[in-house]
């Protein structure tokens, strides 16, 4: 069995020096001239971005972040994980009204509407709230924000351009690329962000579509989809591959999440590929035929939501100039440091390889300065980075899934708990989906973790918590656990991997 480790160890090796003290970089430069000098300009202000520039200026370095849209927070905050799930979670309350759930726990509830304005209102408030707290932020860590659009125009040097036309020079000691992603467009079929949208169109349709194609059944199309099927869409989704959930999703998992959506009214083409789609009038007639083609068919609609994927967005950045180099899929190339092709110049987040997520930006970003600050190597395990799908039930897995470690030829035991089992799952009558550990035969180290349930999304942070450490099914076996609570499954779950045999369940 793996032995706790010993966090104190790991800590002390990576941020503080012999003696135990934090090594902080005081301020290594000053304004001079009429060029403002900065230790560290951010260029893009997403969860990479703004959270290494607040970071970076924390361990003192005097720090720019250059943002070109009019608020913080990049596609996360605008356009992304932030707008996705206020609409999540109040389309969920309204399908609760709407089908009759409320008035089986004895809440009723007369002529249940939706007003779609105030809905938008209450994701749009969100929105400004926490991209107005990025300000304040800077404000009070002391980050200098600038609005325009930044480019590297010489090593230590970026160039801002103003939405007046004129240029403000930045000096800069190290230059950190935090410029994000933006929707994979489809060939052949024009989003116009009305009939035909992207996920950014998708978070203000000002009418529910009656009939909507969703193209690519992965994280986020699902989420939007399942949005708009809550609040009346019938909603098809077409998908390339033979399973929905994306990449890294457990099967076993993925099969169950589909049974479930398509109990709440979604439909799946599975092994379809779109082949084009025609606008006339009010009607969309989508085509599509099998992935090894073959059974063509046109699906009509009223809405197509193109939802295959993001790519980085490296535009006008002046990356050719300083010779930072990109790879076969437009991503900015960086080494262990996050440094590119270019000395002094680093990338982080959506805009290089790895998962596309805010968390993984942000980790990245906080490491990467940690390293420029102290000069020691960062280190992540993209192991441990977990994956969400906000659905209801949520979705979520961090680590290898099952299929993952038979490829890699690991031999591995399965812990699974049903929350049928789960005392709160059963209270409040949410008992669908389960937790499932796969730890390793021999050494009982957890090495995935796959979660359905109502709170698959917090859930799974247990497990990351418990794959840094590396955590045992055994040590998680037990950990007390507060009861009842969701988390009870998680533990019940290890149990089940460490000794073969749950409590709660048989
Ligand atoms: C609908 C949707 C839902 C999502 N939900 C989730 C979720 O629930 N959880 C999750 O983890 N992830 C989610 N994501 C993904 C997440 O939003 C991204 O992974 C994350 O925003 C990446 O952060 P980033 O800082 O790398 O880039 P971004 O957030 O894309 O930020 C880049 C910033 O750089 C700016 N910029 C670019 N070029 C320049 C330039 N030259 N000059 C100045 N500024 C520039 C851009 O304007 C932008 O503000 C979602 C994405 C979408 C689209």
């Amino acid at each position: 069995m793996f032995s706790k480790v010993v966090p104190w160890k790991r800590i002390t090796s990576r941020w503080y020096n012999s003696s135990g003290t934090a090594v902080i970089l005081r301020n290594a430069s000053s304004s001079s001239g009429g060029e403002q000098q900065f230790d560290l300009v951010v260029i893009g202000s997403g969860p990479g971005g703004y959270v290494a520039a607040i970071k970076a200026a924390q361990l003192g370095l005097k720090t720019a972040c250059v943002e070109k849209s009019a608020t913080y927070g990049g596609t996360c905050l605008n356009v992304g994980c932030i707008p996705s799930k206020a609409m999540l979670h109040n389309s969920h309350l309204y399908h609760l009204a709407q089908h009759g759930e409320l008035k089986k726990r004895g809440i009723e509830v007369q002529n249940v509407a939706l007003n779609l304005p105030v809905f938008m209102k209450q994701k749009d408030d969100a929105v400004k709230g926490l991209t107005a707290g990025v300000a304040y932020l800077f404000k009070s860590n002391k980050v200098t924000g600038i609005r325009g659009y930044g480019s590297v125009s010489a090593p230590g040097q970026v160039t801002v351009k103003k939405d007046d036309g004129s240029n403000e020079v930045l000096k800069a000691k190290n230059i950190l690329l935090a410029v994000g992603s933006e929707v994979t467009p489809f060939p052949g079929i024009d989003i116009d962000e009305e009939a035909i949208v992207s996920s950014t169109g998708a978070l203000s349709l000002k009418q529910v579509p009656k009939k909507m194609v969703l193209i690519g059944a992965g994280v986020i199309g699902l989420e939007l989809g399942s949005v708009w099927s809550r609040l009346g869409a019938e909603v098809t989704c077409v998908e390339y591959l033979s399973h929905i959930g994306g990449v890294g999703i457990d099967m076993e998992v993925s099969k169950a999440f589909q049974k479930i959506l398509a109990k709440q009214g979604l439909k799946f083409k599975l092994d379809t590929k779109v082949i084009g789609a025609q606008k006339s009038g009010g009607n969309i007639s989508v085509n599509v035929e099998g992935a090894k083609g073959g059974n063509n068919e046109t699906l009509d609609c009223d809405t197509v939501l193109v939802c295959i994927g993001r790519r980085p967005f490296t535009k006008d950045l002046g990356l050719e100039g300083v010779g930072v180099k990109l790879d076969q899929r437009g991503r900015i190339e960086v080494d262990k440091n996050f440094q590119t092709s270019c000395k002094g110049v680093y990338a982080i987040g959506d805009c290089i390889q790895g998962p596309m997520l805010a968390h993984k930006a942000e980790d990245e970003g906080i490491i990467c300065v940690e390293g420029i600050a102290t000069g020691h190597e960062p280190h992540i395990d993209y192991n441990c980075v977990p994956s969400v799908i906000y659905t209801f039930p949520e979705v979520s897995w961090i680590g290898k899934s099952e299929e993952q470690l038979k490829q890699e030829g690991v031999k591995f035991k399965v812990g699974k708990f049903p929350m049928a089992a789960n005392s709160r799952a059963k209270t409040i009558n949410e008992p669908e989906g389960f937790v499932k550990v796969l730890a390793d035969a021999k050494t009982d180290r957890i090495l995935g973790v796959h979660i359905i349930n109502s709170v698959a999304g917090e859930l799974i942070n247990e497990a990351a918590l418990a794959m840094e450490y590396g955590a045992s099914s055994e040590d998680v076996a037990r950990v007390c656990h507060a009861h009842p609570t969701w988390s009870e499954s998680f533990k019940e779950a290890n149990l089940h991997a460490s000794f073969g045999k749950a409590i709660n369940f048989s």
